[in-house]
């Protein structure tokens, strides 16, 4: 998978896709992410990417003539004609669920994230095609799309195969159609007692029917 990210602050990035699982995955070319400063496409010497809002009010607004013309460059160093999945990560967006993100990473192999700031983006990016869907993250309102665009980067790059290792599995985990979407039953490891708590005796047993219903029995 390819995904581009258009952003004021591209080196907000560096940490979480370079270290850990998804660094790992990446230098091995389990998928590709590429980061785009919009301020490349800025006007003017400021390089000025916003503008007040029409009709008054605080903060600023990300101009359409600075973004669709990113989007359009972007998509244009594409030879085979093929276009991105275009994401716009907002608290107006629907809320990402396990669902969206299995799909997302099924049904495409290039997303391109739109990282918002300020107030927001011009309606006319979204009204005019050039974004495909607006994500949130949850209902809460953070002070850009960077750290949205981090959380979905990496619930999606869980499903693209070479990302999680041969331990992990992302298919038996809350909210996947193998545990029915619900949240997980509970873990545990040595010691068999910590300060007086013990391991549920089942998970002891060696009974793996048992096990098994225990674990169904824990899902929530
Ligand atoms: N005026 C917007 C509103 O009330 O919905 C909030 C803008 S917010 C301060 C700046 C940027 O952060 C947004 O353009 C968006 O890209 C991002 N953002 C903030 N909260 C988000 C969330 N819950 N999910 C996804 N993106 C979010």
């Amino acid at each position: 998978m390819r995904i581009d990210i258009l952003t004021l602050h591209p080196a907000m990035f560096e940490g979480p896709l370079t270290q850990s699982m998804l660094g790992r995955a990446r230098e091995a070319g389990a998928f590709e992410v590429h980061t785009h400063s919009l301020h490349n496409w800025g006007l003017g010497n400021h390089r000025q990417v916003d503008d007040e809002p029409y009709g008054g009010g605080a903060g600023m607004v990300f101009r359409a003539d600075v973004v669709v013309p990113a989007i359009e460059d972007i998509e244009r160093k594409e030879e085979s004609g093929k276009r991105p999945h275009r994401i716009y990560l907002s608290a107006r967006g629907q809320t990402l669920k396990q669902e969206k993100v299995e799909s997302l990473a099924s049904n495409h192999d290039w997303l391109l994230l739109l990282c918002g700031h300020y107030e927001g983006i011009d309606q006319r990016i979204v009204d005019g095609g050039w974004i495909d869907e607006e994500i949130s993250i949850g209902d809460y309102v953070l002070t850009g799309g960077e750290l949205p665009a981090m959380v979905l980067i990496d619930a999606v790059a869980r499903f693209i195969p070479g990302v999680l290792g041969k331990q992990e599995s992302a298919h038996e985990e809350s909210f996947s159609a193998a545990l029915d979407r619900k949240k997980e039953y509970p873990h545990y490891t040595r010691p068999e007692e910590f300060r007086g708590l013990k391991v549920p005796d089942v998970l002891t047993s060696g009974h793996h029917a048992e096990i098994e219903k225990w674990r169904k029995s824990q899902l929530s």
